[in-house]
């Protein structure tokens, strides 16, 4: 028989098990009305899930979970084109929704099956395989179209239980967040992760300061959240003594999915004295690496490999490299429990993403993400493969490094580093920028870079915008800069 993925709904107790707003439910109540909804799951093959940042896309993930029916969930702000594609591809056959909820395109040809709705007492159903796919999770599409990436329950287990040895994250932990829940972020970590542990997940409904000081002086312990949202503290936090409090106080900041600006976790620390413990994960392998709660906070790194996960960097010619001296870059690779099974419909896309390993053994996982080590084995993103590094003048050049320091000029709010086709130079580095207040001369941004960091990491050019194209967990899109 395989293990409970949710222990606590096995056995459940009146300890608060979510709370979204003002709207909470224990333990018995979520196992009662999530049973429920499995319950009316039970002849569905695959089941969309209208993916609201509410208190119902909680109950219809779980409802599907314990149903074993694999769920799908969408971005209710999906545009038509995307949402075609998805409705296509992973061919649901039906869709839970709020019953306020207006469902767009292809959606609204579904059956739909209402959340919460009638609870029953019927059976539990059997703990399904551990291999069995529990979730089809879209990419980010942040490179190019999404990829349904099918997670089993081992996945998801595997990577929450690396989680709470590396955050020690236990049942008293009440986990507080205004991520959206049709990625990993959200669901998988900021949802799923506190009911696997028994504790509390809190989501703000919205995210916005007031609400996050409110949740932490009311018991929050931990904060999960995207770069975006720290730089908004970041900028905030020295004029808010109460969210400044707040902070200080919590056990455990943490951020994820996009790299967090450096100059923003310095500004963190002074007003809270939180040093933010940043995570690395894609939807394809869930979490790779992470900052330890007990272990040296290394502001700009994303930790050690986590408990069950094999990482290395690889040069061009898929070697190992072997020397950690924080400078050699190459591309990530992992293994581990923590995988996907497969991309949905794409046997060319999955076998692509796998480098066969010499020794015989599981084949590697290529993240695609470009990284160095340093001599402690702390894992430094530089950026992604493509786009993020640029070749310029005979040299191999992170984006990541020049937006840090882009960062740190005062007339700068938003950064972004490209490269573009240049005859002398292969690829000349462009800086885009979203001044702060007034805008800064281009020969100041450039002298400003040159003195940080190297004369030949300078950008050639600079271009202002009003704000940087970015996707719903605050990605920045790169590849919508240069259109
Ligand atoms: P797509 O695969 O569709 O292009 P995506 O890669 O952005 O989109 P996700 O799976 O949501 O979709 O994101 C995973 C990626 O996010 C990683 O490959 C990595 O580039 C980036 N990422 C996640 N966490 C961090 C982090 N802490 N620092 C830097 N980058 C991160
Ligand atoms: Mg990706």
């Amino acid at each position: 028989m395989t293990a409970p993925l949710f222990p606590s709904l096995a056995a459940p107790t009146d300890d608060t098990a979510v709370r979204f707003g003002d709207r909470t439910l224990t333990y018995r109540e979520l196992a009662h009305i999530a049973g429920g909804i499995a319950a009316r799951l039970r002849d569905c093959r695959r089941v969309a899930v209208w993916a609201t940042p509410t208190l119902e896309t909680a109950l219809g993930a779980v409802g599907a979970l314990l149903a074993g029916v694999p769920a799908v969930p969408i971005n209710p702000k999906i545009g038509e084109r995307e949402l075609a594609h998805i409705v296509s591809d992973s061919t649901p056959d039906a869709v839970l929704a709020a019953p306020g909820d207006d469902l767009p395109g292809e959606l609204a040809n579904l059956p739909r099956i209402d959340l919460p709705g009638e609870s029953s007492t019927s059976d539990r159903p059997a703990e399904p395989d551990a291999e069995a796919p529990a979730l089809i999770v879209y990419t980010s599409g942040t490179t190019g179209a999404p990829k349904g990436v099918v997670l089993p329950r081992r996945a998801i287990a595997s990577t929450l239980d690396a989680l709470e040895d590396a955050w020690q994250w236990t049942s008293a932990d009440t986990v507080v967040h205004g991520l959206p829940l049709f990625h990993v972020h959200g669901l998988i970590l900021g949802i799923l992760g506190p009911l696997r542990r028994g504790g509390t997940a809190w989501h703000l409904g919205k995210f916005s300061l007031d609400a996050l000081t409110d949740a932490l002086a009311g018991g929050g312990t931990m904060m999960f959240g995207v770069p975006t949202m720290y730089h908004r503290i970041a900028e905030e936090v020295g004029s808010r003594p109460a969210l400044a409090e707040a902070l200080r106080a919590a056990r455990l900041l943490v951020s994820g999915s996009a790299a967090l600006p450096v100059h923003d976790q310095e500004r963190i620390f002074s007003a809270t004295g939180q040093r933010v413990v940043e995570r690395y994960g894609m939807t394809e392998t869930l979490m790779n690496t992470s900052v330890r709660a007990d272990g040296e906070r290394k502001p700009g790194t994303v930790g050690l490999p986590l408990g069950g996960v094999e990482l290395r960097i690889v040069d061009e010619s898929g070697t190992p490299i072997e020397t950690w001296d924080g400078e050699t870059v190459g591309e990530v690779q992992v293994r581990g429990t923590n995988l996907f099974t497969e991309y949905l419909n794409r046997p060319d896309a999955t076998a692509e993403a796998f480098a066969a390993d010499d020794a015989g053994g599981d084949r590697w996982f290529r993240t695609g993400d470009m990284a160095v080590r340093d001599g402690d084995g702390y894992v430094k993103i530089v950026g992604r493969k493509g786009t993020d590094i640029i070749k310029s003048g005979g040299y191999k050049i992170g984006a990541g490094e020049i937006e840090n320091a882009l960062l740190e000029h005062p007339g700068v709010a938003e950064a972004a580093v490209t490269g573009e086709p240049d005859d002398d130079l292969g690829e000349r580095i462009v800086a885009w920028v979203v001044p702060a207040g007034e805008r800064p001369g281009d020969a100041e941004l450039v002298d400003h870079v040159a003195r940080l960091l190297t004369p030949h990491k300078r950008p050639r050019v600079v271009r202002f915008l009003d704000a940087l194209p970015r996707n719903d967990m605050g990605k920045i899109m790169k590849r919508s800069l240069h259109a």
